[in-house]
């Protein structure tokens, strides 16, 4: 059994009150290590290592504070093979996935915001009156990330990269259901030297830990990444106190399909953008709008696709689905298929909870697609998380657009067609932060990220998240 530990000041230590929770392996369902429940007294700690940090760490320059985090980012390059496996076995994401993706991106994320600050410029402003005005960024100070479990350590370095780099100390919370990489990461931010108090990551519940960080009076900004019912919480409770908020929420993200588009690019990319890490990515296309000419062509490929796309344990070699992550969380998705069919959907593939030999105790699922749905119902409406898609017919770009545009959300889109118009007249109407045309997933991180609506407020991505983490001062002389 693995025990977790806090990283606080530099340190691995134990909770304060010394209590831990049980952590699973949802490819097996079984507990196999224990995370500290950590509460207010570790956060304050924390508080305290990364205040005390933050004058050091801001006033170290640039070009040191790079190379302390490209030595952490090529570290996690060389211990890739590790950390994709504790990342599959955390999650139950296929190990593949995890390989290709998850650790991967976490490097270029460190490496990323570690090189941008090197760029970084700030502006002037000149007055004929004889005045010039100049910006200065300053850090924040201590600020808060707190991150989901569908990609662990790739959207945990996402926020504490910029954050860092930008030269903010930070008190980070990864989620209770998947701690195992951020434990792995704060030994490999020991190896390379990053200085005491500059990250500490207390884990534990959102609801104490995650709170704690929130209600921190010395806690100047939070970067949040979850669902939208934790984001309103979090937002409110952080006004109470002015600080400033990033919060990237849930989605419920169309996936049009024109009948002019390339259909085997479609495709395929449509397989991955529906059942991705078991359809566990806030940019999953749940919902697939089929104009009608190509609609019965598009069912019948999909399906027959979908008849080789084999669950299985995170670490046999032809899985292409893995475990959900918790058991409740399974449950909530079967729920949702149950809620589609008493909507009058009908379900075309899958529904079901799967039995895989030898991880007979594991949460797998089929991937599932239903049909029959008024886009306005609430399987089509509430974001389900999980590896399933609803397929509805359209005939024109306004009746799809008002099918798409229906929800809550506005997090991602996806279009595909051949025609350019098309293309951008979709682009201009879709509320969304995110459109991809042609394409899904496909991501330059200088590009702005994030969603309109319940899906979020604010973007993250190049140096918008750097500004985020300063506050700019104005400096006037005259001459
Ligand atoms: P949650 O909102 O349940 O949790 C996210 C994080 O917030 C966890 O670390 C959680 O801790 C913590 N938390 C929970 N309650 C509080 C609280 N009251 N105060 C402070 N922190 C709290 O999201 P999930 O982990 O279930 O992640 C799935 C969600 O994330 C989906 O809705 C998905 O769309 C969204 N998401 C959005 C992305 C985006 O970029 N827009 C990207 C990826 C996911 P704990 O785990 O202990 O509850």
């Amino acid at each position: 059994m693995i025990t977790i530990e806090n990283y606080i000041n530099g340190e691995l230590v134990a909770p304060f009150e010394g209590k831990y929770i049980d952590n699973y392996n949802p490819s097996k369902g079984e507990v196999y290590s224990q995370i500290p429940n950590s509460q207010k007294e570790d956060v304050d700690l924390a508080a305290k290592a990364a205040s005390d940090a933050f004058p050091g760490w801001s006033k170290t320059p640039k070009n040191k504070r790079s190379e302390i985090l490209v030595r952490l980012a090529d570290l996690i390059d060389k211990n890739l093979d590790e950390l994709a496996r504790a990342e599959a076995l955390d999650n139950g994401k296929p190990y593949k996935l995890a390989t290709r993706v998850d650790i991967p991106r976490a490097s270029a994320n460190i490496r990323f915001f570690a090189t941008a600050i090197l760029h970084d410029a700030s502006q002037s402003h000149h007055m004929e009156e004889g005045f010039t005005n100049y910006t200065l960024n300053h850090p924040l100070g201590v600020v808060g990330a707190i991150s989901p479990w569908n990609l662990p350590l790739y959207l945990f370095t996402w926020k504490i990269a910029p954050a860092i780099a930008s030269g903010c100390t930070v008190i980070a919370k990864p989620s209770e259901v998947t701690p195992m990489t951020a434990y792995l990461f704060s030994k490999l931010c020991i190896e390379a030297g990053l200085p005491k108090g500059v990250l500490n990551i207390v884990h534990g519940l959102g609801a104490h830990a995650g709170d704690a960080i929130v209600s921190h009076p010395k806690v100047k900004a939070i970067s949040f990444t979850g669902g939208t019912a934790t984001g309103r919480i979090i937002g409110r409770k952080a006004a109470e106190s002015f600080k400033k908020t990033s919060l990237e929420l849930g989605g419920k993200n169309p996936n049009i399909i024109f009948a002019d588009c390339d259909f085997d690019a479609m495709l395929n990319t449509t397989l991955h953008s529906s059942f991705a890490n078991q359809g566990q990515i806030c940019l999953c296309g749940s919902r697939i709008f089929i104009q009608k000419p190509i609609y019965e062509k598009f069912k019948k490929a999909f399906l027959a696709k979908l008849a080789n796309h084999t669950v299985g344990n995170p670490f046999d070699e032809g899985t292409k689905m893995g475990a959900l992550v918790s058991k409740d969380h399974l449950e909530k998705v079967l729920g949702y298929v149950k809620l589609a069919q008493e909507e009058g959907g009908k379900v075309l593939f899958g529904g079901n909870q799967l039995t895989v030999e030898g991880s007979e105790n594991g949460y797998y699922m089929e991937p599932t697609v239903i049909e029959g749905l008024d886009f306005n119902c609430r399987t089509n409406q509430e974001e389900i998380f999980g590896p399933v898609v609803t397929l509805t017919p359209f005939e024109t770009e306004e009746e799809v657009l008002e099918y798409a545009n229906s929800t809550e959300y506005g997090l991602a889109a996806t279009v595909w067609t051949e025609n350019l118009t098309t293309a951008q007249r979709m682009s201009q109407e879709l509320e969304s932060g995110i459109v991809w045309i042609n394409c899904w997933l496909v991501r330059d991180l200088r590009t702005p990220f994030g969603g309109v609506k319940n899906s979020g407020l604010g973007r993250e991505g190049g140096f918008r998240a750097l500004e985020f983490f300063t506050e700019p001062k104005n400096v006037c002389i005259k001459y």
